[in-house]
């Protein structure tokens, strides 16, 4: 951990407009109180301001400390299960919704970041990698779909050699590009996130762990040193949720995951690599995922765990998943190993919800959090403010309490996904 108070991460090391905000020492009052300075929080704090309301974000440890400023930085359009899954499960109607939903969240971190100037290195394009032969064909499929049922032309079916040019890995089978996907540099865009949310109004408080809150209208949410009494409260801790909300926390399962950053590699090297800016990730269940920063170094994240701790050598961990895709960095040095948490549900889609009629909670991402997550903190700001239809079609989904709730989560899930990351290696 930095003296600031953050992981040290590449993010950290290339952060800007860092800014100290005070620890929570008095007793407030706001309309909406905002527990978590992720995504999350800083979209539904910064949507509400706007909107005229008085709202307090108050994080634990400092803004982006958590998932949101230590991820891959991988925007994928749609939601984590592609729309043929989501056809499946749900049929084509909500199925479409939700597609439309997540280019309304690719749309407003476009939006956010114009509108802010968020110097957060925003690119455009993104490629699935089919690291199995038995995938080959999926492509072609949610392409087609794509174009026909969803009005998205912005996606392509590649071959083996069309995407051997684009990602100079062995492993790749076929590839899917998209376009319109997108990535960014993750805490930029929440320190932007919060500049925005501070200049509109919002009070923020760093260092303030909400210890508890109680169930009131008004609500009484405190701190070791202070309290904010709020008509709402917004919930936005995600994986660092603890035990703060015991009604929502079987609902989603923390899980670490974790990235390097090697060394500059040039921009010709890193060309040959990657030969455009975009993102990628591979098809594997625990998913390998990566990018070229803007001064040429390869961010890849790879592997995962399942215990309240992070490895003890984490660049030893994610080193071999990279090599197995980019033998030829083997004489590459890594600068940066990091680790961080984030939340998944059983099927994988977010949860949302209000657990008293003042009391909103968006968590539960999987993996596929950048634009949900912003998005989701717009929609339970626009559910504040009157308007919940987003929200209530959102919060509709079904998501299941993991087997044996928070209690006996972990084995189960535990012995879940080491069965698919077996499938992975099959
Ligand atoms: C290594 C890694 C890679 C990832 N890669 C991608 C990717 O490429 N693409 C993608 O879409 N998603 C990715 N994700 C997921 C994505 O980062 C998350 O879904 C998203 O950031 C969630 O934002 P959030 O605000 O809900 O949660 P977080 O950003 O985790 O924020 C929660 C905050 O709540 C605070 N908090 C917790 N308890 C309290 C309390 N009691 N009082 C006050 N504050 C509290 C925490 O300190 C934390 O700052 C990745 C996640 C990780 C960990």
């Amino acid at each position: 951990m930095t003296q600031a108070g953050y992981p040290d991460t590449y993010y950290f090391a290339t952060a800007n407009g860092l800014e100290e905000h005070p620890e929570l020492t008095e007793n407030l009052q706001a309309d909406v109180c905002v527990i978590g300075g992720g995504y999350t929080g800083l979209s539904a704090a910064l949507n509400l301001a706007e909107r005229g309301y008085q709202v307090v974000l108050l994080e634990a440890e400092r803004i982006g400390f958590g998932a949101s400023g230590r991820n891959g930085g991988l925007i994928g359009s749609g939601q984590r299960k592609d729309v043929l899954e989501m056809e499946k499960a749900f049929g084509l109607e909500t199925s479409r919704k939700f597609w439309d939903f997540a280019e309304d969240a690719k749309a407003e971190i476009r939006e956010r970041v114009a509108k802010h100037d968020i110097q957060c290195d925003l690119q455009r394009g993104q490629l699935v990698g089919m690291h199995k032969k038995s995938y080959i064909g999926w492509a072609r499929e949610l392409s087609d779909a794509l174009a026909e049922r969803y009005d998205y032309p912005n996606t392509h079916a590649l071959s083996q050699e069309e995407t051997r040019a684009l990602v100079n890995t062995p492993t790749f089978f076929e590839g899917f590009l998209d376009d319109d996907a997108a990535h960014l540099h993750p805490l930029n865009f929440a320190l932007g996130l919060a500049r925005a949310a501070r200049e509109a109004g919002v009070r923020i408080f760093e260092n303030s762990r909400v210890t508890a809150y109680t169930r009131t209208d008004p609500a009484l949410v405190s701190t070791d040193k202070g309290s904010v009494k709020a008509s709402f409260i917004v919930l936005g801790c995600n994986g660092y949720l603890g035990k703060l909300e015991r009604k929502v926390a079987g609902k989603i399962m923390p899980i670490n995951n974790f990235m390097i950053a090697t060394e500059p590699l040039g921009e010709e090297r890193a060309r040959s690599v990657i030969s455009k800016r975009i993102g990628v990730h591979d098809s594997r269940f625990v998913v390998n995922y990566f990018r070229m920063s803007e001064d040429h170094r390869l961010l890849f994240g790879g592997g995962e765990n399942y215990r309240p701790s992070f490895p003890k050598d984490i660049l030893n961990f994610v080193r071999p998943y990279m090599l197995k895709l980019f033998p030829q960095l083997s004489d590459v040095k890594v600068d940066y190993a990091w680790g961080g948490t984030l939340s998944v549900t059983v099927n994988r889609l977010p949860h949302l919800g209000r657990l008293e009629p003042n009391l909103f909670f968006g968590h539960g991402f999987s993996g596929h959090g950048v634009s949900t997550s912003v998005f989701a903190g717009k929609i339970m700001a626009e559910a504040i403010s009157g308007t919940a239809e987003r929200f209530d079609v959102f919060s509709s989904l079904p998501i299941h309490t993991f087997p044996g709730g928070t209690m006996l989560r972990y084995p189960g899930m535990v012995l879940g996904m080491l069965f698919f990351s077996m499938k992975d290696k099959l």
